[in-house]
C-alpha cells in the first residue's frame, strides 16, 4: 500500500489531494494496491496556473535545451523500465511481457519528439513581389491539458507530453483514475530530471480526482489553449463542447472499429499471425484492436481453422499477468466483462456460430475479470460485436464475396482509427488502403503503432494527429512576419 506514490504532482511538487479518496484496484487480484486522496477543483486550478507560468518558462528555453530534456527523460523511463513495467501490470492487468513493451514505446515518443524538434523549421516562402518577404515563424502553442485512458496508462501520456515539451509547451495531465500509479512514478521520473537539468519542474503536472471536476477546471482556465484527449467517443464529444466556447485547440483520439480483411490470395499463415497480434493484444483493448474479421468466401473456413488452432494455445496461456508465460490476464473492470458477455450473447442469439471460447476463464485464487479468447463465425453487421467496439478478445467474422463488398462493410461503420488489409496482391493492398476511410491501415501488418507514424483517427474516431513531426506540429502555431524591403 505504501510503496507506490499517491500525492498530486502540482507545479513542480509532490502535494497531498483535498478531495474524496480514490481506490487503485489490481483486477487480477481485486486487491487495493492504494488509495489516492483526489483532487478539488481548486487544486486543478492551482496546477492550470502553474502551468501557464510554466508555459513562459519552456518557450524562453533554448531549442538545445529542450532537446536534451527531453532525450534525458526518455533515458530515465528506460533506466526505471522494470519498476514502470511492474507498477502498469499492477494496476492495469496487461500482461508484464506487454507492459515492458509499452514502457519502451513511451520512451520512443520522447526520443521522436527529439529528434522532430531539432529539425522542427519555419518557413520563408517565395515572394510575390520585390518589396515584401513573409517570415513564418513556428511557436509553441502554450499551456495546454492532457486526458488519458487506462488501456496505455504511459504510452498515452508519453504520446502527448513528449511532443509538448519538444515544442517549448507545458502540459498538465489527468491520467484514468484505474491507473494513476503508473503516471505518478512518471512524475517523480520527470521530478527528478528537471531537476538534475534545471528544466521547469512544473512543465508537467498530474492531477488525479473526480474526471469532470478536474477536467472542467483545467480546461476553463483561462490560459489553457489545447487540449488532448485519447479515449472514448462520448467522451470526447463532451470535451470538445467545453472546449468549444473558448475555442481551444483539441486533439481528440477516440474509439475505433477496426476491420481485418483477409483477401483470398493473402499467406494466411501471415494474416493468422497477424491477426493474433491485432486482436489479443492487451486482450483486444486497445483502441487499434481488429473488431470485425471480413473473410474472403473461399478462404474463410480455412483462415478460422488456423485461427482456432493459434487460440486454442492462447487459451493455456491465461492467468496472472506478473508471469513472464502470461500472455492474457484479466480485463480492466466489472463491466468491461459484462460488455463482451453481453456482445457474445447478442451475437449468438442472432445466429453466429461460438466456435470456441465465450466464457469467463476461472483462475485459482484470481478475479472473475479473466475471459477465453473466443471465436465467432457467421457474424453480421446488425450485431453488437459488429456495430460497437467490443473491447474485448472476441473474434466476429462475416464473410464476402467481392473487393467492393469488402470496403462497403468495412467502411459502413461510424468509426474510423485503423483498418487491416491482407493480401499478397500489391495492387488490391494499394486500392483497398486508399479506399479505407480511416486513419491508420495495417498492410499485412497487426500492429501499426508506431512513433514516428502520424497516429490519428477520422470521423467517430476524432481529430488531430500524435507521433512524428506531426505530432510536434500540433503542438505549435504559425505566425507570419511581413516585411517590406525598400529597394535601392
Ligand atoms: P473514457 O472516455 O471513459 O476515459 C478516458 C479518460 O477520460 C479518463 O481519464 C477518464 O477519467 C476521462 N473522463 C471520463 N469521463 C469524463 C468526463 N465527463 N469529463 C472529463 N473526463 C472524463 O475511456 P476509457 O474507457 O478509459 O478508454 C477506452 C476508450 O479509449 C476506448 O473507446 C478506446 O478505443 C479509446 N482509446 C483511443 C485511443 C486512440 O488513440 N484513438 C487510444 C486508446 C484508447
Amino acid at each position: 500500500m505504501h510503496e507506490f506514490e499517491t500525492r498530486q504532482y502540482v507545479g513542480g511538487a509532490f502535494v497531498v489531494g483535498d478531495a474524496e479518496p480514490l481506490e487503485v484496484v489490481n483486477p487480477a487480484t481485486n486487491a487495493t494496491l492504494a488509495v489516492i486522496t483526489g483532487a478539488s477543483a481548486a487544486l486543478a486550478t492551482r496546477a492550470a496556473e502553474a502551468n501557464a507560468e510554466a508555459a513562459r518558462a519552456m518557450r524562453a528555453l533554448s531549442v538545445l535545451k529542450r532537446v536534451e530534456f527531453v532525450r534525458r527523460l526518455a533515458s530515465g523511463i528506460r533506466a526505471q523500465a522494470a519498476g514502470l513495467a511492474a507498477l502498469l501490470t499492477a494496476e492495469s492487468g496487461k500482461p508484464i511481457v506487454e507492459s515492458r513493451g509499452e514502457v519502451e514505446y513511451a520512451a520512443s515518443f520522447f526520443d521522436n519528439a527529439a529528434a522532430a524538434a531539432e529539425c522542427a523549421a519555419g518557413e520563408l516562402p517565395a515572394s510575390r513581389t520585390a518589396d515584401r518577404r513573409v517570415l513564418v515563424l513556428r511557436e509553441p502553442i502554450g499551456a495546454t491539458v492532457a486526458i488519458t485512458p487506462w488501456n496505455f496508462p504511459l504510452a498515452m501520456i508519453a504520446r502527448k507530453l513528449a511532443p509538448a515539451l519538444a515544442a517549448g509547451c507545458s502540459q498538465v495531465v489527468k491520467p484514468a483514475e484505474e491507473t494513476p500509479l503508473t503516471a505518478l512514478a512518471f512524475a517523480r521520473i520527470y521530478e527528478q530530471i528537471a531537476r538534475d537539468t534545471g528544466a521547469p519542474m512544473a512543465a508537467f503536472s498530474v492531477v488525479i480526482g473526480d474526471p469532470p471536476t478536474v477536467a472542467g477546471a483545467l480546461i476553463s482556465h483561462p490560459a489553457t489553449r489545447k487540449l488532448s484527449f485519447t479515449g472514448s467517443t462520448d467522451v470526447g464529444r463532451i470535451l470538445a463542447s467545453q472546449c468549444a466556447p473558448r475555442l481551444i485547440k483539441t486533439a481528440l483520439e477516440l474509439g475505433g472499429n477496426a476491420p481485418f480483411m483477409v483477401f483470398a490470395d493473402a499467406d494466411l499463415d501471415r494474416a493468422v499471425e497477424q491477426a493474433m497480434l491485432s486482436k489479443f493484444r492487451f486482450m483486444g483493448q486497445t483502441c487499434i484492436c481488429a473488431n470485425r474479421f471480413l473473410l474472403a468466401a473461399p478462404i474463410a473456413d480455412d483462415f478460422l481453422v488456423r485461427l482456432e488452432a493459434r487460440v486454442q494455445a492462447l487459451a493455456t496461456a491465461i492467468g496472472d499477468p506478473t508471469l513472464e508465460s502470461t500472455r492474457m490476464g484479466p480485463l480492466i473492470n466489472d463491466a468491461a466483462v459484462a460488455k463482451v458477455e453481453a456482445h457474445v450473447a447478442d451475437a449468438v442469439a442472432r445466429g453466429a456460430r461460438l466456435r470456441i471460447g465465450g466464457r469467463r476463464a476461472a483462475i485459482a485464487g484470481l478475479s472473475r475479470r479473466f475471459y477465453e479468447p473466443t471465436i465467432l463465425s457467421h457474424a453480421d453487421p446488425s450485431m453488437l460485436c459488429a456495430c460497437e467496439e467490443t473491447f474485448g478478445p472476441v473474434v466476429a467474422a462475416m464473410a464476402f464475396n467481392s473487393e467492393a463488398e469488402a470496403i462497403a462493410l468495412a467502411n459502413a461503420v461510424p468509426y474510423g482509427l485503423a483498418g487491416y488489409v491482407m493480401t499478397q496482391d500489391v495492387d488490391r493492398l494499394l486500392r483497398v488502403a486508399e479506399a479505407l476511410d480511416c486513419g491508420v491501415v495495417g498492410a499485412n501488418d497487426g500492429a501499426p503503432s508506431t512513433a514516428e507514424a502520424p497516429f490519428g483517427g477520422r470521423k467517430d474516431s476524432g481529430l488531430g494527429k500524435e507521433g512524428g513531426t506531426h505530432g510536434l506540429d500540433a503542438y505549435t502555431d504559425l505566425k507570419y512576419v511581413s516585411m517590406r524591403v525598400r529597394s535601392h
